[in-house]
């Protein structure tokens, strides 16, 4: 039996990318992936916020992310679907501006607020008697799904191998991993790496570890193609979602099955793709569940209720009520690198604002298991909240 140098578990936007970059700089790698319909990465908006570091460690990681991304299509050889757009954060009428303007301050390019009228002129679709105005910036997005087919197809250019199957377990030996189960097989490896996005924490908690990786429930209405045009990424200026996930659950909460450990929030927001698709989200429920804990039709009605007021005609158009799990720390910074108990075993996973932060870290990543050690990546790893 072969034994890689690397096993990867997942293909998300994080798999993709680490897979890619490890064959890269040289490794034997397997990417196992189990095939589920709802990745977080498949339902993103791939909004890519290059602008948004609030310290030099993310200013300069999300900078380095937007120039990975005008790389990667010619690297790669896919469109990635990479565009520069409008971001436009809403602020409601009868909403504090100051109040949204303030979660920005920390921000190095802090987006700059515009009156209704001049929302409406950047995006048409938006109801200017509904908002007071939005806070916009120049943005950038990929198609999420492109970017991971073009990380696939390099990687296996490369003589990477791809598995679809779903593992298992992961092998140990005493205090040592020897690899990956999967339904079919055993595959050896010298090192595995977790990024199976929320279901990394079943993977390790089956070999005894426990790591500070937390997920929220998403829900969309993905649409069939738009016979009308949305210009913008839309986004409340709201930051009740990231509230959400800097909240510090009591390890005890988070450890009650089927619990709900903070109220849902729902962001009124909605991104076109060139297809014409569009995704129109989104509630977070902070809840312990994998399961998704609401009814479609709960979380759909919700929704098109919510959109109707900044954006009216999205209420009613055809699409269909999608569920996913979406990763998280409480201190924004991903969560990655060997897992103290066990040699071999490593994490890679947990990002905040993926679509800018995976690509330039995966590359780091791949250098720092490779050649030396890396400062940056010493700063995101689990020794942190050691
Ligand atoms: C509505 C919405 C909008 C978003 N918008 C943005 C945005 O604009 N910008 C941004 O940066 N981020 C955004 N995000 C967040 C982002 O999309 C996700 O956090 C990110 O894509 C997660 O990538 P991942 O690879 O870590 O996990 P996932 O995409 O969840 O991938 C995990 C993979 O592991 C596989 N897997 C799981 N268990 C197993 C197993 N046992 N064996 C084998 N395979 C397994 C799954 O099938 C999946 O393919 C958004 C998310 C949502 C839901």
């Amino acid at each position: 039996m072969q034994t890689y140098d690397t096993i990867v578990i997942g293909n998300g936007l994080a798999g993709a990318a680490i897979s890619y970059e490890l064959s890269k700089v040289g490794q034997s790698v397997l990417l196992i992936d189990d095939g589920r319909a709802d990745s977080g990465t498949r339902y993103s908006y791939g909004g890519i916020g290059y602008w948004a570091g609030t310290t030099e460690l993310t200013e300069m990681l999300f900078r380095a992310g937007i120039v990975r991304h005008r790389e990667l299509p010619d690297e790669l050889g896919v469109d990635t679907q990479l565009r520069e757009l409008d971001l436009l954060l809403t602020v409601a009428k009868g909403e504090a501006i100051a109040a949204a303007k303030e979660s920005y301050c920390a921000m190095r390019t802090p987006p700059q607020f515009v009156d209704a009228k001049t929302a409406c002129e950047i995006e048409p679709q938006l109801n200017p008697t509904a908002i007071e105005g939005a806070f916009t910036i120049r943005h950038a997005q990929v198609d999420p799904m492109s970017l991971v087919a073009g990380y696939n197809k390099a990687f296996r250019q490369l003589g990477g191998h791809h598995n679809l199957s779903a593992a298992t377990g992961i092998v140990r030996v005493e205090d040592t991993v020897t690899g990956v189960m999967t339904q079919a097989q055993a595959y050896a490896a010298k090192k595995v790496i977790v990024a199976a996005g929320a279901y990394s924490l079943q993977l390790l908690r089956a070999v005894g570890v426990q790591v500070p990786l937390y997920f929220t429930h998403a829900e969309i209405i993905e649409t069939a193609p738009l016979d009308f045009e949305v210009r913008s990424l839309i986004m409340p200026a709201t930051n009740a979602r990231t509230d959400l996930e800097s909240a510090s659950p009591e390890p005890a909460e988070w450890q009650k099955p089927n619990h709900q450990v903070m109220p849902p929030v729902l962001e009124a927001g909605v991104i076109q793709f060139q297809d014409k698709t569009a995704r129109i989200g989104q509630i977070s429920r902070f809840h312990t569940a994998l399961m998704p804990p609401v009814e479609a039709s709960v979380g759909e009605r919700a929704i098109r209720e919510a959109i109707a007021h900044p954006l009216p005609n999205l209420k009613d158009v055809p699409g269909t009520w999608r569920h996913c799990l979406v990763t998280f720390t409480q201190d924004n910074l991903p969560l990655l690198g060997s897992v103290p108990s066990i040699k071999g075993l490593h994490l890679f996973s947990g990002f905040t604002g993926p679509f800018a932060l995976v690509p330039p870290v995966a590359q780091r990543y791949a250098q720092h298991l490779s050649e030396s050690s890396d400062e940056i990546i010493e700063q995101m790893t689990i020794a942190r909240f050691l």
